[in-house]
């Protein structure tokens, strides 16, 4: 899954409870890590072209990142991380943003195809609605817009000027989505890397702007 992992994220952060920059990192965390543990060739994946309808990427070994154990594991540490950066957050901003990192292990769950173990050596699991390229774009766009408006509908803007950020973020999200969905696939496994890190850090980026140009109403 790609944008639609920022859906819980933007829920997390429409709670109030931590930024929404915080919850776009929380929410691809993992995916940093099986980037760089791509690259350095300790995961394993590689291109097949028309390999699902949606994704030509066959993830064949990734139990550091995207077991179930391992996910639970991650959660926790990067909660407990994040509870002694932020720690006017409080506890409440450490548990949503472990939360949020948890949820990439179950939306990665509904599209891929069962490559997705609870340990290492176990079987694996997805849903596979990479299977259908139109169902897995309309459920990944649909779910992060729904929302970015509720996460909008708790914030108001500061100024004008400011109503442009969710614009810009919205754009740039499902202009990638389409992009990943119906563009060429990657050339390289390692350039896949590169870019995905690369595009999660413009994504933090873009969140953090919107964070700096409104206000929530409250806590929740
Ligand atoms: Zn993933």
């Amino acid at each position: 899954m790609f944008i639609g992992h920022y859906a819980p994220a933007t829920l997390g952060a429409a709670t109030g409870r931590i930024k929404l920059w915080q919850a776009f990192v929380g929410a691809q965390l993992v995916d940093y890590g099986w980037s760089g543990l791509t690259l350095a060739g300790i995961e394993k994946a590689r291109i097949i072209p028309d390999f699902t309808e949606a994704s030509a990427l066959d993830l064949y070994h990734m139990p550091y990142t995207h077991s179930l154990g391992m996910a639970i594991i991650w959660a926790v540490v990067s909660a407990m991380i994040f509870g002694l950066f932020f720690r006017n957050q409080a506890t409440a901003g450490a548990i949503v943003f472990g939360l949020v990192v948890l949820s990439h292990w179950f939306m990665d769950l509904i599209v891929h195809i069962p490559d997705l173990p609870l340990w290492f050596g176990t079987d694996k699991y997805g849903f596979g609605l990479w299977n259908n390229r139109a169902v897995s774009f309309s459920l990944e766009v649909g779910i992060f817009v729904v929302a970015i408006l509720y996460y909008l509908k708790n914030t108001i803007p500061n100024g004008k000027k400011n109503r442009i950020w969710p614009i810009i973020l919205i754009s740039f999200a499902v202009g990638l989505q389409v992009f990943s969905n119906y563009g060429p696939p990657p050339n390289s496994i390692s350039e896949m890397n590169i870019s995905a890190l690369f595009i999660y850090t413009v994504f933090a980026l873009l969140a953090y702007m919107v964070d700096k140009s409104r206000t929530h109403k409250g806590r929740i």
